[in-house]
């Protein structure tokens, strides 16, 4: 058993105190990782803060965590001391059903374990719960540790685990690429992400924003095309235009006037989850063979893939760093999206 600093929530209204965890011994397929940089994502806002109900205190959140090799166990062959790794959403899963077996553990049929307030044994994780990245060390099963590749900063790394599997995952799944024609519904810190992704893949990108406050951010992204969704006119104008859309919004939109703008086979999927059920106008769906669909993070090679892509084409994300003890501050911010674009921890400060 060895000891970690860690910032926890205690109780879902209180504000995050500097604490000692403890992480398991290793084992012989664990890796020992010192975490440098952890980013901030609105899940682990909505877990803080029990707002999906289900959160287990002490709450330690962060699946967006990058850093170094400290040490691995005597069975690891996939990483080694020094080496620059990667931890995402996931710690775990069951390793044999469909999902596991086809590199899909997001959607492992046992349920993948998360890398925060998960249940294990008390052996995988003392107290029986899974702690996160808002910590100096983690210990994680080496094959849910991915490369971070040579060239890529840590710090502009840490948000590509969560957020950026999230837009990559689908848009390769639904084969973004030269003439294809994407948009994004969002500028945030998954959004900001899809544009420099889907454009680098050599898409056609737009993106659908509430105003046009960050236009030139999209356009210094790759978005050839952005328009504001608090102007009636856009609907008018980009009706039956694209083949892909992707809602990063968590907030319940008027989904019908968004699937107007899917071409003939085009999909909108939904990324960013709202608390509240949405309807859909069926002849919306009908009319011109469109698909309404769904996607949830990205498997552990396909995250992997996507940090190699990313080293390849430059891309990071676009940051805030902040101290550990800015945590409050910054969920603050995030929930009133004042952030450009995504807020990183820097561990070194706790
Ligand atoms: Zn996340
Ligand atoms: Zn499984």
């Amino acid at each position: 058993m060895s000891t970690a600093a860690a910032y926890a929530l205690s109780a879902p209204d209180g504000s995050f105190e500097k604490v000692t965890i403890q992480r398991r011994e290793l084992g012989p397929h664990d890796v020992l990782i010192d975490i440098k940089f952890a980013g901030i994502c609105h899940s682990d806002i909505h877990t803080a803060r029990d707002e999906w109900g289900r959160t287990r205190y002490p709450c330690v959140p962060g699946h967006e965590i990058a850093g170094v090799v400290a040490a691995v166990g005597s069975a690891v062959s996939r990483h080694r001391v020094g080496d620059h790794v990667g931890v995402g959403c996931m710690v775990g899963s069951c390793g044999v059903c469909a999902p596991c077996l086809a590199d899909e553990e997001q959607y492992c049929a046992a349920g993948a374990t998360m890398t925060y307030n998960s249940v294990v044994d008390p052996a995988v994780q003392p107290g029986g719960h899974t702690l996160g990245g808002y910590s100096t060390q983690i210990v994680v099963t080496e094959n849910f540790v991915v490369a971070i590749p040579e060239g890529l900063g840590l710090d502009v790394a840490a948000p590509l685990l969560c957020a950026g599997v999230t837009l990559y995952s689908p848009l390769r799944h639904w084969g973004a690429g030269p003439g294809k024609k994407i948009a994004i519904i969002g500028m945030g810190g998954l959004g900001h992400v899809g544009v420099k992704l889907a454009a680098a893949m050599g898409a056609e990108v737009t993106v659908l924003s509430h105003s046009l406050s960050k236009q030139e951010d999209g356009k210094l992204f790759g978005a050839v095309g952005y328009y504001a969704t608090s102007d009636k006119q856009t609907f008018r104008d980009l009706r039956g235009r694209f083949d892909l859309i992707l809602n990063t919004v968590s907030a319940n939109l008027p989904i019908d006037d968004y699937l107007r703008l899917l071409n003939l086979d085009g999909t909108l999927v939904i990324l960013g989850l709202p608390e509240n059920p949405m309807s859909v106008q069926p002849f919306n769906l009908a009319g011109y063979r469109r698909s309404l669909a769904g996607s949830m993070i990205g498997g552990v090679a396909q995250t992997q893939e996507m940090l190699n892509f990313c080293a390849e084409h430059g891309i990071g994300a676009e940051i805030e760093l902040i101290a550990a003890d800015e945590i409050d501050g910054a969920y603050d911010r995030v929930v009133a999206s004042d952030v450009r674009y995504r807020f990183v921890i820097d561990v070194s400060t706790m």
